[in-house]
């Protein structure tokens, strides 16, 4: 038996004021609470109208009230819950009415749910889905969340646990029993052939490209290239909001600036990085060796230079499949070229990588960037030309940044992988099996035995069965007070 615990009260709503506040409280002296604040408990999950009275018999406030006996209750504890009207005068009084009852102390974070997961009301992928539900910014991040904190990977994790466990019974029974006559002389066999099919189901679960991690984490954009390119301009006419300084002298955007955006439902950071170029001071030096760490990391870099400006100055580090080359002030290019320019662009675009450009069709300006021998055009993905100033150019530029979110991430919310624990717990499991698929194991069951046992002891991990204790502060952490 475990000793008798605190009762825990929080705020479970928003931050006040707002219309409504939710304040829960779990334990075994919610019921008490409730009745004391109340003056009764109501019927078990009925929505009842009660007064809330504080000390000195002051009324707070008139709220809703709810009752969940245990076990029927989200933490499997006895749950109350008290909606009253949001303002933070009124969560005070709540409050201090409720510290002053005994056994009642606030709640940790993610406090609530960490009672639902030892409780077994939730698993372990699950608690990982709620957090993410509860964080989801985009539809498909709400959809993947939604679909890991309803069991999708526990319930695979648990299947082939099931199956590994009755693959090492036949084994242990060619242990136990080889001796007897009467036992089957191959039981091997056909524990093998579910460990081979479990690690092609398991195998094919990796090879996801890791969509699941990027959808949960965002895809990452850097927008990176020379000072005063319009970089910072750029990044707030795609975000539509004032997120970076924009300012005519270079060099000002020191550090980097995310910006979370949500194109048709996928997630992508922005990332304004500073003003890439050598410098003295120590302060820029710092800003740009972050710029280029990040940008490094990114998946995508959108490389920004200045078209009204000869290019060979500011051409990017490398070409590769990663950047994308936006030659941004196009409004300071004289229209004719301008036209040239765009017309050329779109042939580019739609051209296989690798394809020339027509060069009766090239401006003065890609000439110049098709011919130089520093940076061949072809190695670029993509090449874009807009004025962020004036707004040409940036729809097409969006469009392409949510194909290329798409093409990303796109089928992710099937993915059952969506953070590094899990992949690791998988890969832990794939590698047991993969030595226990090894020829010279046929002839040495003790091991075999062995290896299927640490696989299902990495896939119980995965759902929290066992060895959690180290995961746990780390995942109840990123929860919200109140969860
Ligand atoms: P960053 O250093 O690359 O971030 O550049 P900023 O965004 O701070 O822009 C530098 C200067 O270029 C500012 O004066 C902007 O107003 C100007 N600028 C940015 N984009 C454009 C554009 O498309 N057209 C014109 N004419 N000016 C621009």
């Amino acid at each position: 038996m475990s000793p008798p615990r605190d009762t825990i009260y929080a705020l479970s709503s928003g931050r006040p004021p707002a219309a409504i506040a939710v304040v829960r409280l779990s334990g075994p002296r919610a019921g008490a609470a409730l009745e004391i604040l109340t003056g009764r408990l109501p019927a078990p999950r009925m929505a009842t109208l009660a007064k809330i009275t504080g000390r000195g018999g002051v009324t707070i406030d008139y709220a809703l009230a709810l009752w969940f006996p245990s076990p029927n209750s989200e933490t499997g504890e006895d749950v109350a819950e008290l909606q009253v009207h949001g303002g933070r005068a009124v969560i005070e009084a709540v409050f201090a009415a409720l510290s002053v009852i005994e056994g009642l102390r606030p709640a940790e974070p993610g406090e609530f749910t960490r009672r639902a997961f030892e409780n077994g009301k939730l698993d372990l992928t699950a608690v990982e889905g709620l957090a993410d539900l509860v964080m989801a910014e985009t539809e498909a991040q709400r959809r993947q969340s939604f679909t890991h904190m309803t069991g999708a990977l526990a319930r695979h994790a648990e299947t082939w646990r099931q199956r590994l466990i009755d693959a090492l019974a036949l084994i242990e029974a060619r242990i136990d029993f080889s001796d007897e006559a009467d036992v089957p002389e191959d039981l091997v066999t056909p524990a093998i052939v579910v460990v081979r099919a479990l690690e092609n189901e398991i195998g094919a679960v990796l090879a996801d490209n890791r969509r699941g991690e990027r959808l949960r984490e965002g895809l990452v954009v850097a927008i990176a290239g020379p000072p005063n390119a319009g970089k910072s301009t750029l990044l707030n006419r795609i975000a539509r909001r004032e997120a970076a300084i924009v300012s005519p002298y270079a060099g000002t955007t020191r550090d980097v600036i995310e910006t979370h955006l949500d194109l048709d439902g996928w997630p992508v950071t922005l990332l304004d990085t500073a003003g890439i170029r050598d410098s003295q001071d120590p302060v820029e030096i710092e800003g740009v060796r972050r710029a280029r760490e990040r940008a490094a990391a990114a998946d995508l870099v959108l490389w920004v230079i200045d078209a009204s400006r000869p290019l060979n100055a500011q051409l990017p580090p490398q070409a590769g499949e990663r950047i994308w080359l936006v030659q941004n002030k196009i409004d300071l290019v004289p229209e004719q070229v301008r036209e040239r320019n765009e017309a050329e662009c779109q042939i580019h675009n739609t051209k296989a990588p690798g394809v020339n450009v027509n060069p009766e069709l090239a401006s003065e300006v890609n000439k110049e960037l098709i011919t130089s021998n520093e940076f061949p055009l072809t190695k670029c993905e993509y090449h874009f030309t807009v004025s962020a100033v004036e707004g040409s150019g940036i729809a097409r530029l969006i469009g392409q940044l949510a194909s290329f979110a798409k093409d990303s991430m796109g089928g992710a919310e099937a993915s059952l992988v969506t953070r590094e624990r899990h992949r690791r717990a998988l890969e832990e499991t794939r590698a047991a099996l993969n030595r226990a698929l090894k020829p010279e194991m046929r002839g040495d069951e003790d091991l075999l035995a062995e290896e299927l046992r640490i696989a299902s002891r990495s896939l119980g991990r995965l759902t929290g069965r066992i060895d959690v204790e180290d995961v746990l502060d780390r995942i109840f952490r990123d929860f919200c007070v109140g969860k």
